[in-house]
């Protein structure tokens, strides 16, 4: 499964949001394939698409999709004080496939700032520079090991081993040249099958997510903003989230004193909460989609890596289906929502039968047909 870390700087508010996010996570009960875990929160990603097909078809089961974020900084709590982020943190980073990147923009007192005072510019700076650090050092390290093993296989060194030497030479220097993530970097396909096989901390994806006190996020206005997306746009262009973690943690407690609290409270200061448009943006940059399968007994959805052709898809269900895959009989949701029905989509032509090599998309609702 791919996950979503959590990473920032001590105090800038990490663990006030994994805990909500602990709070939304669905429990073991109903999802027996789920293994609790007091670092990783489960999160139904939130799809008014799978609500309406649920409303549809009224099913027994509904299995919504998810997405997995790992609390980093409670694996290795202690691991870092002072300055930085520490190898421990940094090895967590290894594990995760992409990351939601925190940093603070409330000032509170009795809230110390691990370098005295808030600069969520300087902050995201302090920890770029840290990641592309330990990224040079493993580069360095792989290239000398790339060049021993050349070296010793002499004339007969392959080609491969010739263009992972020279990608990472390449990569090496970008990272020393721009100081920019290795992200940002247009590469050749070939040099990303290289990077794919590395895994380097700042090819990791990321969303940015700003955390503002209640009254900023509410009244949408904070100083840091407009700058911290021009230091976000000259790098990468990535999302940035404002949110607050102040504000969805006391949503939460809001919702289990009484489900209508919350609602009131986001009513009353014109707001709404960024949890849905947070664990969207983690799925999105992890490059995951999934489609629907529907009926009468279950509404689910099945997670899939962009671009997976409709025989692949099938195997997420069951390996039978992959081998034995005949056709995927496909009905795209908002046609399905124009005519309201199964039945009116056919006879509208507008239920379609694709091939193996028919590349599924975001949303798609799928019948596999197969030979057993
Ligand atoms: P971490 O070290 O990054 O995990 O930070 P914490 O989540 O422990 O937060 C550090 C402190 O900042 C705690 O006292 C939080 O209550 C406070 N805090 C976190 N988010 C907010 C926020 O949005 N607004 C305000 N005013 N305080 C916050």
């Amino acid at each position: 499964n791919l996950k979503m870390g959590i990473l920032g700087l001590p105090n800038v508010g990490k663990s006030t949001f994994f805990n909500t996010l602990t709070k939304l996570s669905v429990s073991a009960e109903n999802y027996p394939f789920c293994t609790i875990d007091p670092n990783e929160a489960r999160i139904p990603v939130p799809d008014e698409r799978f609500e309406w097909l649920c409303e549809v078809y009224k099913p027994a089961s509904k299995v919504p999709g998810f997405l997995d974020i790992w609390d980093i900084a409670g694996l290795v709590k202690g691991a870092h004080e002072g300055q930085g982020l520490g190898n421990a943190f940094l090895s967590h980073i290894m594990a995760v496939d992409g990351l939601f990147h925190v940093c603070r923009a409330f000032e509170k007192e009795d809230v110390v700032h691990v370098e005295g005072n808030v600069d969520p510019v300087r902050d995201l700076e302090i920890i770029s520079e840290e990641l592309i650090l330990k990224d040079l050092d493993r580069l360095q390290r792989e290239i000398q090991e790339q060049e021993t093993k050349i070296s010793r296989a002499g004339h007969n060194a392959s080609k491969e081993q010739r263009l992972e030497l020279e990608t990472l030479k390449k990569v090496k220097s970008f990272l020393e040249e721009t100081r920019k993530p290795i992200r940002s970097g247009e590469w050749s396909n070939s040099e990303i099958e290289v990077l794919n096989r590395h895994l380097f901390l700042t090819a990791k994806p990321q969303v940015f997510l700003v955390n503002l006190s209640e009254k900023d996020y509410i009244r949408k206005k904070n100083k840091w903003l407009p700058k911290i997306k021009e230091w976000v746009d000259s790098r990468t262009g990535e999302m940035i989230i404002p949110f607050s973690a102040d504000l969805e943690s006391k949503l939460l407690d809001l919702e289990s004193q009484g489900p209508e609290l919350a609602q009131q409270y986001l009513e009353e200061n014109k707001t709404t909460s960024a949890l849905p448009k947070i664990i969207k943006a983690g799925y999105q940059a992890l490059h995951l989609i999934y489609f629907f399968t529907a009926g009468e007994d279950e509404v689910k959805c099945w997670t899939i890596q962009k671009g997976t052709l409709a025989p692949q898809a099938a195997g997420t269900i069951h390996s039978d289906f992959e081998k034995g895959f005949i056709c995927a009989e496909v009905m795209k949701y908002d046609e399905l929502k124009e005519y309201g029905s199964e039945s009116a989509l056919k006879a509208a032509g507008k239920y379609r039968q694709q091939g193996k090599n028919y590349m599924v998309e975001d949303g798609d609702i799928i019948l596999f047909k197969f030979n057993v």
